[in-house]
C-alpha cells in the first residue's frame, strides 16, 4: 500500500496552517520525500516520520519554498543514523547546490547522501516499483515525478486450495513461474490473477506543458500545484504556475482518477473556493491540508 503524507501545502510564504512544500510517499521500507521546504523536519516530527527513515529525496527545483529545509533535515538525519545513504534526485545543478550546503554550514554530521542529476525518463527501478521524471516549464529547471508500482500476481486462494497447493510453491507461482506438483504441470495463470500497479504523480511548479500531461496520464492519484484561482490567470502565468482550473483540466484530459491540489497561495484563507473551482472541472478533487494522509 502507498501512503502519502502532506507535510507542507503552501507556496511562497508559509501561513499559520500551511507550511512550505513537502510530501512523503511511503511504500514498504521506502519513504520518499518530495521537496523539502523550510520547517519540513518539524512537520515530520509532528506527523511521526523520523528524518533517518527517509530513503530518497526528490527535489523538483531549487526555489527556496521547495528546498530551504534540506540543510536541517540532512543534519538531523546524519546525527540520527550516519550510515544511511539518502539518494537525492534533482534537476541539473543539484550536485553543486548540495556541495554548497556542505560548505556553507558548520554542520557536524550531514547524512550520507548520493546526488543524482536526472532528466526525463525512468531514473530508478526497484523490485516492486520504479520512479519516473518529466520536465516541467518553470522559471528555473524543474521536474515532475511519478511513482509507478509494478503489476503483481496474486494467488487465487480458492483455486490453489482446490489444486492442493501450499507452501513455497505458491511463491514461485506468484512470480509467474510454472511448477510441477505430483507430476502435473501447473502454470501461474491457472492460480493467479493480475493486480495492476498504482501510479502516483506530482506536478510541481509549472505552466501547462506536455510533461505535466504525461505525469497525469492514468494516475491513480495526481498531486498538482494549483497556486491561484483562474480569475488571476495573468499573474499566475507571469510567475509560471498553474491555476486550479488548469490543474483540474490536466487531470480530466489525461484520465487521472483523483486530484489533490497543493501549493496554495497564502491569499486563500479557506480551501472552499479552491475546491469549488477544482471540482467544476474535475469532480474527484480534494485540496491538500498539512498532515493530510491518503492511502492508495
Ligand atoms: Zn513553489
Ligand atoms: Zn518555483
Amino acid at each position: 500500500m502507498i501512503e502519502i503524507t502532506f507535510l507542507g501545502t503552501g507556496c511562497m510564504q508559509p501561513t499559520k496552517n500551511r507550511n512550505h512544500s513537502a510530501i512523503v510517499l511511503s511504500y514498504g521500507k521506502e519513504n520518499i520525500l518530495l521537496d523539502c521546504g523550510e520547517g519540513t523536519q518539524r512537520q515530520m516530527r509532528i506527523a511521526g516520520i523520523k528524518p533517518a527513515k527517509i530513503t530518497r529525496i526528490f527535489l523538483s527545483h531549487w526555489h527556496g519554498d521547495h528546498v530551504f529545509g534540506l540543510p536541517g533535515l540532512l543534519s538531523t538525519a546524519g546525527a540520527d543514523k550516519p550510515d544511511t545513504i539518502i539518494h537525492i534526485y534533482g534537476p541539473k545543478g543539484t550536485k553543486k547546490f548540495l556541495e554548497n550546503i556542505n560548505t556553507w554550514f558548520a554542520a557536524k554530521e550531514l547524512a550520507n547522501y548520493e546526488a543524482h542529476e536526472i532528466t526525463a525518463g525512468k531514473f530508478y527501478e526497484g523490485e516492486e516499483f520504479f520512479l519516473h521524471a518529466e520536465i516541467l516549464k518553470h522559471s528555473t529547471p524543474c521536474l515532475g515525478f511519478s511513482f509507478i508500482e509494478k503489476d503483481k500476481h496474486k494467488i487465487n486462494v480458492a483455486q490453489a486450495a482446490k489444486l492442493g497447493l501450499s507452501g513455497p510453491i505458491l511463491g514461485q507461482l506468484q512470480q509467474g513461474q510454472e511448477v510441477t506438483v505430483k507430476g502435473k504441470k501447473i502454470k501461474a495463470a491457472e492460480v493467479t490473477y493480475l493486480v495492476p500497479g498504482k501510479k502516483v504523480s506530482y506536478i510541481a511548479d509549472t505552466v501547462p506543458c506536455e510533461g505535466a500531461e504525461r505525469l497525469a496520464q492514468q494516475a491513480d492519484v495526481l498531486i498538482s500545484e494549483g497556486t491561484h484561482l483562474d480569475e488571476i490567470k495573468e499573474k499566475t502565468e507571469k510567475f509560471m504556475h498553474l491555476t486550479v482550473k488548469q490543474a483540474a483540466l490536466i487531470a480530466s484530459e489525461n484520465n487521472a482518477k483523483r486530484l489533490v491540489i497543493t501549493h496554495l497561495s497564502q491569499r486563500y484563507k479557506t480551501p472552499s473556493e479552491v475546491l469549488t473551482e477544482a471540482k467544476e472541472y474535475f469532480p474527484d478533487s480534494v485540496v491538500a491540508e498539512d498532515f493530510m494522509k491518503i492511502k492508495v
